[in-house]
């Protein structure tokens, strides 16, 4: 589809380090953005035998471009988190986070506009096993699919929160790093969503400015002394990104922090005009990305953190005789501790126990850990979430399925597989696992979530 610029856009980007108008607009004229894909690392499979040679993301460990946009709805392991489709310049996150902090510390890290869940399941895979994340997502309606990324993604040390950026900012100096990758005019994806160019305007442009000024001034308070602030948006414009770099600079007491670049990346590496804030920038006619800006700052005061409200909350500790039940379905030595909610054990790390608590009393908690199942006479009933977390225990008894057959499972139908095996026993697609079926003589129930089960038909 080919669409006009808004000239207002243009001519504000003028005079910018990495613009060039004619480039950029050349690139915008026939669309092809692309395609790309960040592996688990908790769930590894042999990415080269399913999708051939793949070229590398430069500035990400474990991203790749595709040749071409897959249908994912029909590849079993997207369904079982093994890789997240990511855009490619979001990916960038993970030099800025490696480079300005110690991720082999113990941190507190928030992801506070999260939905859907690319940075989420980014920053967890880079975070420490003994570290927290928070992700959370202020629109109801983005909620679920955060809560239903991140448990697909599979860790443990992970809270699911729903709550406006103001109720955040009370937990006064308790995280160590916070993302704010906020809401914007969106003119960095007019190539994915050449329909998105009919909605923007300056004035557009600047009511985001006001808001993301709000969830600045507001979740402020909530990082650390030499905690690490991450800002980014997927907007080119200068008042959304170096400007709002600058407004930081001036309300509080933040420095900027610089990331090392490649040249061959070609990320263009800008100053914002008042306080030569670093920021980094991806244009689409410059690498293989979409539009992207991203800047880091360490916060320089910040006293000692207040005490937070610990109320009564609504979960408490499994009882000994349910823990020995489920134990057994757990790997050996995990330092987790479980819990029950409404009838549900979940498993969360047992040195976080606190900030479950904390975390628990002063926010919307949607999810905690990863759920285990239900005890029901005198039994475990897993639930799904514990199959896709590395907690499981390898001696469950595990049924691979080839592609259609793994598909037929997805879509919740009848899977004919011949077996002696009796009970519960694991899915698996490429050596991933994709589910629950339990097997009673002839018949075998699929327990694949419902919610979660595939609607499409395959394209003859
Ligand atoms: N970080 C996400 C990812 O990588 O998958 C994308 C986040 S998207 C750019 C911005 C998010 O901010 C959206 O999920 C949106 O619902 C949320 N949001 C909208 N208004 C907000 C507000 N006032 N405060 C905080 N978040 C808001």
């Amino acid at each position: 589809m080919k669409f006009t610029l808004p000239a207002a856009l243009l001519d504000s980007l003028e005079g910018l380090d990495g613009f060039d108008r004619e480039s950029f607009c050349r690139i915008h004229e026939h669309p092809e953005p692309a395609t790309s894909i960040r592996l688990n690392p908790l769930k590894p499979f042999d990415v080269f035998r399913e999708y051939g040679e793949l070229e590398p993301i430069p500035w990400s460990r474990s991203g790749y471009y595709l040749p071409e946009r897959p249908s994912f709805i029909f590849d079993p392991l997207w369904h079982a988190g093994a890789y997240y489709a990511q855009e490619a310049s979001g990916m960038f996150l993970e030099q800025c986070v490696q480079q300005s902090i110690d991720l082999s510390a113990s941190l507190r890290a928030l992801d506070l506009c999260a939905a859907p869940g690319g940075k989420s399941t980014l920053l967890q895979s880079l975070l420490s096993e003994d570290s927290l994340l928070v992700s959370n997502e202020v629109i109801k309606s983005r909620a679920p699919i955060l809560e239903e990324n991140m448990s697909r993604w599979g860790g443990v040390n992970n809270l699911v929160v729903h709550n406006d950026p103001r109720d955040l900012g009370r937990m006064i100096n308790y995280f160590d790093l916070i993302l704010v990758d906020a809401p914007c005019s969106g003119s960095g994806l007019f190539r994915k969503d050449p329909a998105a160019v009919g909605e923007w305007s300056p004035d557009a442009v600047q009511l985001c400015c006001a808001r993301q000024r709000r969830i600045l001034s507001d979740i402020y308070p909530a990082l650390k002394k030499e905690g690490l602030l991450i800002y980014s948006t997927c907007s080119y414009s200068i008042a959304e990104n170096e400007d709002i770099a600058d407004w930081l600079c001036d309300s509080f007491d933040l420095l900027p922090v610089r990331i090392d670049t490649r040249a061959s990346w070609n990320i263009t590496e800008t100053k914002s005009r008042k306080h030569e804030a670093f920021g980094y920038r991806f244009f689409p006619d410059k690498l293989k990305g979409e539009g992207f800006y991203i800047a880091c700052f360490k916060k320089e005061d910040g006293g000692r953190p207040e005490r937070l409200t610990y109320k009564k909350h609504k979960w408490s500790g499994l009882p000994a005789k349910e823990e020995a039940i489920v134990r057994p379905w757990l790997r050996e030595g995990l330092s987790v501790n479980m819990y029950v909610l409404d009838g549900e054990i979940f498993a969360f790390p047992a040195a976080l126990e606190q900030d479950l608590a904390a975390v628990s009393a002063n926010l919307y908690l949607k999810k905690a850990g990863v759920r285990i199942g239900k005890i029901a006479q005198g039994e475990l009933v897993p639930n799904h979430e514990l199959a896709l977390s590395a907690l499981l225990n390898k001696k469950n008894v595990v049924i691979p399925l080839k592609k259609e057959q793994a598909l037929q499972y997805l879509r919740k139908e009848t899977v004919t597989i011949n077996t002696e095996h009796r009970g519960w026993a694991i899915i698996q697609y490429e050596g991933v696992n994709l589910g629950w079926i339990k097997v009673l003589g002839s018949r075998i129930n699929n327990y694949y979530p419902k919610e979660w089960r595939i609607l499409k038909e395959v394209k003859k």
